[in-house]
């Protein structure tokens, strides 16, 4: 399995530290406002790395972190009157909410920053051991850049420059045009109550500090593979970096990957260009999560990706296609259960869909065998070839598939009680040859969001 690390800036053997496991720290939101797409398009790629090492048979620890301190959240639980857990609680829980309308499989760890304060306080206690820490004169904490050498090194900064005093980030936290940055912040009044003791007084963590604090606590002080946008990359990750490995003295991470951004006309998606959606925002326009969802994934990772609410419709009407064939191999497939050897004609499709995933993720090409298997089942229909041993290999290599890729099987819906009786009307009224309640009845049901079907086994339903 190969991946592009950030680091090396080269496509890399995947080998994990322990053999058979794989520990993975992805960034996590900010809970201070529903997510945006965006987000989640970082999200579905982090759940595509992590289905995609189950795949390969890893077994996979991954830690997402909850950012539920920081200015925007102290910000906006002032703003309400609220406590800071009682604003955040609200966006967490749409946070999962989300995950799950995305069809995301959960992580194993979701820690909060709030619940892991003596742990950052004790990471920071590590780094002036060390002599990598300072405290200002209003009691906040900064990292010496200057001290850690090898600070750069995942951004591939110029350390020359960067010395000599040129401003190398705009974190908020920032103390001054060293790039040093805060790794503990003092107290001040626009905090309100949200503080914490420390032995450098009152204040909070930088957000910085919480990722390397969290991931080594779950994950151990080296671990395989941490990921993110590649809006994180600096300054973010290349201080998490200098924070873990300035206090523990080991390689922190392994292997680096970022996706893309994704676009809207051209620029990211963010919330302060204000061109974002919300999954709330596209759900009142009528897309379902299995199509945002397959939207999100259909672009290899490392590519910018343009949303479009054509490429919504091109989603409908590809997993149309799929739904199509699930039904037709179900339906010849029966009680069979796929013994014997596979036909080549399932059997290839699926190699070339583990190859492209183990190729960097390339769910493009993941996706084009996964339609390969598809058309491939459909000329066996065509030719009279596709019994029901042949269906429950097909059904078989497409369950192995929807494993990494989440959107062949749709989720069962149950049918409403209103539209089952609205069907059972139509079935009477086709026995007694009455077309124009059966249409009547028909347009009733569409109206309520399901579509119907006649087949020589009766009618069928699907929700549209
Ligand atoms: P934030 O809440 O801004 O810290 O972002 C959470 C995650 O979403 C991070 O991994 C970001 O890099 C990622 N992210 C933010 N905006 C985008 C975007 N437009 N496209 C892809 N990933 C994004
Ligand atoms: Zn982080």
């Amino acid at each position: 399995m190969k991946f592009y690390n950030s680091l090396t800036r080269k496509k890399e053997e995947f080998k994990s530290i322990v053999t058979g496991k794989v520990g993975l720290y992805t960034c996590g939101p900010t809970v201070y406002d529903f997510a945006h797409i965006g987000n989640f398009r970082a999200y579905i790629f982090e759940d595509i790395l992590r289905r995609t090492l189950e795949y390969a048979g890893y077994e996979v620890t991954q830690v997402m972190n909850l950012t539920d301190v920081d200015d925007k959240t102290i910000r906006g639980a002032m703003k309400n009157n609220v406590s800071l857990s009682e604003y955040t609680r609200k966006y967490k829980d749409s946070f999962f909410a989300d995950l799950k309308t995305l069809g995301i499989e959960p992580a194993e760890h979701y820690p909060a920053a709030t619940e892991h304060i003596p742990e950052m306080i004790a990471l920071i206690e590590r780094l002036f051991e060390r002599g990598l820490a300072y405290k200002s004169d209003d009691g906040s904490v900064y990292f010496s850049v200057a001290k850690f050498q090898e600070y750069g090194k995942l951004a591939h900064l110029d350390l020359e420059g960067m010395r000599s005093g040129v401003r190398i980030s705009n974190d908020e936290y920032d103390k001054d045009a060293v790039g040093d940055f805060a790794v503990w912040k003092a107290w001040d009044e626009d905090d309100g109550d949200v503080w914490w003791d420390s032995p450098w007084g009152r204040g909070r963590p930088g957000w910085h500090i919480e990722c390397s604090a969290m991931s080594m606590k779950y994950l151990g002080e080296s671990f395989d593979i941490h990921t993110g946008g590649i809006d994180n990359m600096f300054p973010h990750h290349e201080n998490e970096i200098a924070q873990a490995e300035g206090a523990t003295g080991k390689p922190f991470v392994h292997t680096w990957l970022h996706c893309a951004h994704l676009r809207v006309n051209g620029e990211k998606m963010s919330k302060s260009l204000g061109n974002f959606y919300t999954l709330r925002d596209l759900k009142e326009k009528g897309c379902d999560g299995r199509e945002i969802r397959y939207v999100l994934l259909a672009g290899q990772y490392r590519q910018p990706l343009n949303f479009t609410f054509e490429a919504i419709a091109a989603a409908h009407s590809a997993l149309s296609r799929v739904d199509e064939f699930v039904r037709l191999a179900s339906e010849r497939a029966g009680d069979a259960k796929p013994v014997g050897d596979s036909p080549a004609w399932v059997v290839e499709p699926l190699d070339a869909f583990g190859a492209a995933l183990s190729d960097d993720l390339n769910t493009p090409l993941a996706l084009a065998a996964l339609y390969t298997l598809i058309g491939n089942g459909n000329k066996a229909e065509t030719s009279g070839t596709l019994d029901s041993y042949a269906a429950a290999h097909a059904l078989r290599a497409l369950e192995r598939m929807d494993g990494v890729l989440n959107v062949v099987f749709r989720a069962e819906v149950a049918i409403p009680a209103e539209v089952e009786t609205l069907a059972a009307q139509r079935a009477e009224a086709r026995k007694a040859k009455q077309w124009a309640d059966s249409d009547r009845l028909r347009d009733e049901i569409s109206n309520l969001g399901w579509t119907v079907k006649d087949t020589p086994e009766g009618q069928r339903l699907s929700p549209k």
